[in-house]
This record gives structure tokens, C-alpha cells and sequence, in this order.
């Protein structure tokens, strides 16, 4: 039943504030209780951009935004889709970044869910209490790893609401049917220890057995619950997030976007950048700059990807390399963890990165460690020196911690870097020529990932669904637009490349016999049918 009066008033999806018609205000009890004027959706919008752009900083656009999600989630979507481009960095990298950071101390109104260590043994009690039945997409982290900031601890929860954000302003998922969850461990962070502010819980973070036990129940409990969702992890420390992974994949309709998001969206990149460099694929070599699940994840697709392309699983490995905080990832060191091992290879160890460039001779250079100006002059002349065209992504995020900006990667490759970033760079104007660098954004991906998996119910998601949604990307890209500079189509196109993407993750979920609703007849049609739009 809908609420009435202020009920409804306070209910963001359904509050449409003074843009309530007449007979709306009629019959759900609003008369008196709004101003006279009877404000068209637009004008709203209008009146929201006007303050969000007279703000001073980000942070305060930031929290203005917000503070219109909590009060009336259609007007907030709207100004957000409608504005994709210039809500995206504030809505989520970089400024979401110092929205965690400060996010007790912004703190406003719980949105989501939050189940904690204690909470052991009652999950399923718990989660009883979220008011919606029916819910799609879950976003859950347990904020150890936030962007490139390490452990946030249950500050980390601005992630999941912002990537739910991101869900329904790039794919029209419904947000009546996403929930954000922070499974809140503790945190080893003192400063959060420290802060009288901090919302979360002051103990160091849950490790081991019970550990992964919270995790199982957490898993059960939430599909037993909302059994048509899909689980997405999302900023876990490294040592958790490929384990999870491997522990649940097969199990739950389940992906993490840090590992399986951002190699699909990079091998997109990749893909793109061979149509401006040429050769194929399996003629590259990769050297990533970071071995954690970012960069681990982008390789094992990359490696399928060629495999596609005819190479062994050996030879499509033997093509990518790492450097870690040790040097060069090779097959003599003794200090690699399992997941390093496939790709450590028979080489001299080189100490640093200017080595392992000059050992590995990479065609792509792949910044994925979290050290800000970690592409130095010299590594990056030496990749012009070795490469026409060298490719240089600098996908850390935030953007202080980039590897490298846009504007150097170009002043020291005389123009002729292919780039690349994780979060927004400004495009550059270089001897004459304006070069748009484009943004390895993984909204690109998750989203239609997301619409394409929750349209035709599939059971699991695979790394195939990856694959195509990767290709599928790469080809919505322009010939123009890779004339500037960009491996990416323009966000402003977000929802139709998103709509592309979760049609062909919805077709091959059916071709893989993983679809849990019968086919239709038109299945581009039914996944656009499902977007939900903010208009009133
Ligand atoms: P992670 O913590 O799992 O991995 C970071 C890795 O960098 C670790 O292996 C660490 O050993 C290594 N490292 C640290 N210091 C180093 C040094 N001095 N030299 C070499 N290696 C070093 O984190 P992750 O999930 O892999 O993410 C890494 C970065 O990638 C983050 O900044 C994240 O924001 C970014 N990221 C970007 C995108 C995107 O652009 N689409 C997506 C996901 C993650």
C-alpha cells in the first residue's frame, strides 16, 4: 500500500517533493504539507545542478547529492543520468574516495545494511529486517581494501552505495531492488581506532576460521533471503578477495568487481588500443605494475582472450609479467603467493620496475599497484624508446594515486602514448592537438553486467560473460574516438553501451544453460524493458 501523508513524504522512492501533482496531493494526503507551486521534475533538476555546481568542493557536491538520494531517489537519478559525465567523478572516483575517508564524519542517515563480526549466528535475523522483498543486485565489501586507500574499516560502505549508485544511473537497475551491505570485521586502521566519530566497530579485524564463517553464513543467509540477487564483491584486501572468489563462484550467482570488472573493462582497453597500435593480441607482452587482484584478474582474461586467438593457456601466460613491491615476479623467487605463481616466468630477477621494463620489453604497461608516480620519466621514455606507440594505462585509483597523469604520459612520449587511467584525467592539450585520455571506468562493464545477469536470472556469472561484455565494449568505440586519444566510448552513452553489454551476457547466459526464466523471443527488448527510468 502506498504511505500517505509525510509517510510518503519521507519515503525517497516515492517522494517526488513539490513536483507531486494536484491529485496526487489529493488523494495520498499531501495538501498542506508541500508549497503551493506544483514544480515540474526539469525544473527540479535544474534547481538541484544550480547547487551542486555553486558548492565549493567536491566533497560538498558530494553530500548534496546525497542528501537528495535520501529524500527523493528519482530526482537524483535524473540529475545523475542526465549529467553522467560530470556526476560520475563525484558520485564515485576520486571524490567517493574522500567521502570514505570522511564518511563518520559526514554521516547523515544509515543507508544499506551493516552485519558485523557479533552479529555470528543471527545473519539470517538480520537480514529479515531489510524492508524489500524483492532484490536484485547486492554490493557488499568489508571495506579492507577502499580504491587505493587500504582499510576504511565500515567507512568503506560509501563503495557499495555508490557503485549501487552507478547500477541504476548507468544500467536503470531499479534501486527499489539494490541493497548495499558492509560486512563490518573491524579495522586495523588507528586513525579510525582513534576518531570519537568513526560508526564502526573498534576491534582489529576479524581474521581466519571465524572469519570465513561469518562470510559462509553471510553467503547462505543472503541468498536463502533475496534469492533472485547478485552478490558483488567489491573493495576486499587482496589475500581475501581471490579466495572468496574461488570459495563462492561456483556456488552463488557471485563475481568480484575489483578482480573480474576491471579485466573486463581493461581488456576492452586493450583491445581497442591494438586497433590504434595494430598487431594482435597474442603478439603483446604486458608488464603490470602491481600484482593484487586488479592486475592478477585483468591478466587471466587477457591470457584467455588469447587463447581464444589460438595460444596455449602456457604461451598466453608466458605474455604477461609482473612487478610487485619485490621486483620482477620470476620463477626462481621463493616469496610468491599461489596466485603470482602462473605468471612468474624463467627471467633474471630485475629489483625494479625501469629493470623488469627493460627485461620484459612490454608493449602495454599496466599500472594496477597503487603508487602514485610509480611511471617515472625514465620508465616511461624507455617504453617510447621500445614502442612506436607505447600503451601506458595508469589504472590506480584515486587519482592521486595514478601511476602517472595523462598530461606527462604524453609530454614524454612526444604524444605517441596510447593512454589510459582509472580515474578521470582532463583532456590535454599537446603541440596543437587535443588528446582526451580515456577512463578505464569500470562502470562500463558491471552495470550491464549486472542488468544482463538479473534479466534472464542466471545462476552463476562466468568469465565468459566477461569476455563478451569486454568485446562488446571495445566495439562501441569510434574510429574518431580513438583518433583522440580514447579507448572508450564517451560516458554520456553509458546506458546504451550498457544495454549492448547486458544483452550479450543475457544471450550467452542462455547459451551456456545458466538462465533460470525461459527465453523470450526478443531478449533485447525484455533487458531494455527492465530499465527503470528516473523520469516522473
Ligand atoms: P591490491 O591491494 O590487491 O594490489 C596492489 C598490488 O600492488 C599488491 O600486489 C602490492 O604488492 C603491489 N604493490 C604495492 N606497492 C608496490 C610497489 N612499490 N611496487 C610494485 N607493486 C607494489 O589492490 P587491487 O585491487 O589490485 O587494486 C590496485 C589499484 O588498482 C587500486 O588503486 C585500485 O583503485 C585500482 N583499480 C583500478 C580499477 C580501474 O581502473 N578500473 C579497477 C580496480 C582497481
Amino acid at each position: 500500500m502506498t504511505p500517505h501523508g509525510p509517510d510518503l513524504l519521507h519515503d525517497p522512492l516515492l517522494n517526488h517533493g513539490t513536483a507531486h501533482t494536484r491529485e496526487e496531493r489529493e488523494r495520498h494526503g499531501l495538501r498542506g504539507l508541500l508549497p503551493h507551486q506544483v514544480i515540474p521534475q526539469e525544473v527540479q533538476e535544474a534547481r538541484v545542478l544550480e547547487n551542486v555546481r555553486a558548492a565549493a568542493t567536491d566533497l560538498s557536491r558530494y553530500t548534496i547529492l546525497t542528501n537528495l538520494q535520501d529524500r527523493n531517489e528519482s530526482l537524483f537519478y535524473r540529475v545523475v543520468t542526465d549529467h553522467v559525465e560530470e556526476m560520475m567523478p563525484i558520485m564515485y572516483t576520486p571524490t567517493v574516495g574522500q567521502a570514505c575517508l570522511k564518511f563518520s564524519h559526514i554521516f547523515r542517515r544509515a543507508r544499506g545494511m551493516y552485519i558485523t563480526a557479533e552479529d555470528r549466528g543471527s545473519v539470517a535475523e538480520l537480514l529479515a529486517n531489510w524492508p524489500r522483498e524483492d532484490v536484485r543486485v547486492i554490493v557488499v565489501t568489508d571495506g579492507e581494501r577502499i580504491l587505493g586507500l587500504g582499510d576504511l574499516g565500515a567507512n568503506g560502505m560509501g563503495i557499495p552505495i555508490g557503485k549501487l549508485s552507478l547500477y541504476t544511473a548507468c544500467a536503470g537497475i531499479d534501486p527499489a531492488t539494490t541493497l548495499p551491505i558492509t560486512i563490518d570485521v573491524g579495522t586495523n586502521n588507528q586513525d579510525l581506532v582513534d576518531d570519537p566519530f568513526y560508526v564502526g566497530m573498534k576491534e582489529p579485524r576479524l581474521r581466519g576460521e571465524a572469519y570465513d564463517a561469518l562470510l559462509d553464513e553471510f553467503m547462505e543467509a543472503v541468498t536463502t533471503r533475496f534469492p533472485r540477487a547478485l552478490v558483488q564483491f567489491e573493495d576486499f584486501g587482496n589475500a581475501n578477495a581471490f579466495r572468496l572468489l574461488r570459495r563462492y563462484r561456483d556456488r552463488y550467482c557471485t563475481f568480484n568487481d575489483d578482480i573480474q570488472g576491471t579485466a573486463s573493462v581493461a581488456l576492452a582497453g586493450v583491445l581497442s588500443a591494438l586497433r590504434v597500435t595494430g598487431g594482435t593480441l597474442a603478439d603483446q607482452r604486458f608488464l603490470f605494475h602491481g600484482a593484487g587482484g586488479a592486475g592478477l584478474g585483468i591478466a587471466t582474461l587477457i591470457a584467455a582472450a588469447m587463447v581464444e586467438e589460438g595460444l596455449t593457456t602456457a604461451e598466453a601466460r608466458s605474455r604477461c609479467w609482473f612487478v610487485d613491491s619485490r621486483g620482477l615476479v620470476v620463477a626462481s623467487r621463493t616469496d610468491l603467493t599461489e596466485n603470482k605463481r602462473p605468471f612468474a616466468h624463467e627471467a633474471v630477477h630485475a629489483p625494479d620496475l625501469l629493470g623488469a621494463v627493460e627485461e620484459v620489453r612490454p608493449t602495454f604497461l599496466v599500472g594496477v599497484s597503487g603508487q602514485h608516480g610509480a611511471f617515472t620519466q625514465e620508465v616511461v621514455r624507455r617504453m617510447a624508446e621500445l614502442n612506436e606507440r607505447p600503451v601506458i594505462f595508469a589504472l590506480s585509483n584515486p587519482t592521486s594515486k595514478a601511476e602517472c597523469t595523462a598530461a606527462r604520459a604524453y609530454e614524454w612520449t612526444e604524444g605517441r602514448a596510447v593512454f589510459s587511467s582509472g580515474s578521470p584525467f582532463s583532456p590535454v592539450e599537446y603541440r596543437g592537438r587535443t588528446l582526451v585520455p580515456g577512463q578505464g571506468n569500470n562502470a562500463y562493464i558491471f552495470p550491464g553486467v549486472g542488468l544482463g545477469v538479473t534479466a534472464v536470472e542466471a545462476a552463476r556469472v562466468t568469465d565468459e560473460m566477461f569476455m563478451v561484455a569486454a568485446r562488446t565494449l571495445a566495439d562501441l568505440v569510434s574510429k574518431e574516438q580513438l583518433a583522440s586519444g580514447s579507448l572508450y566510448p564517451p560516458l554520456r552513452d553509458i546506458r546504451e553501451v550498457s544495454a549492448r553489454i547486458a544483452v550479450a551476457v543475457a544471450e550467452l547466459a542462455h547459451d551456456q544453460g545458466l538462465a533460470r526464466v525461459p527465453r523470450p523471443a526478443d531478449l533485447g527488448a525484455r533487458v531494455r524493458e527492465r530499465m527503470w527510468s528516473p523520469v516522473y
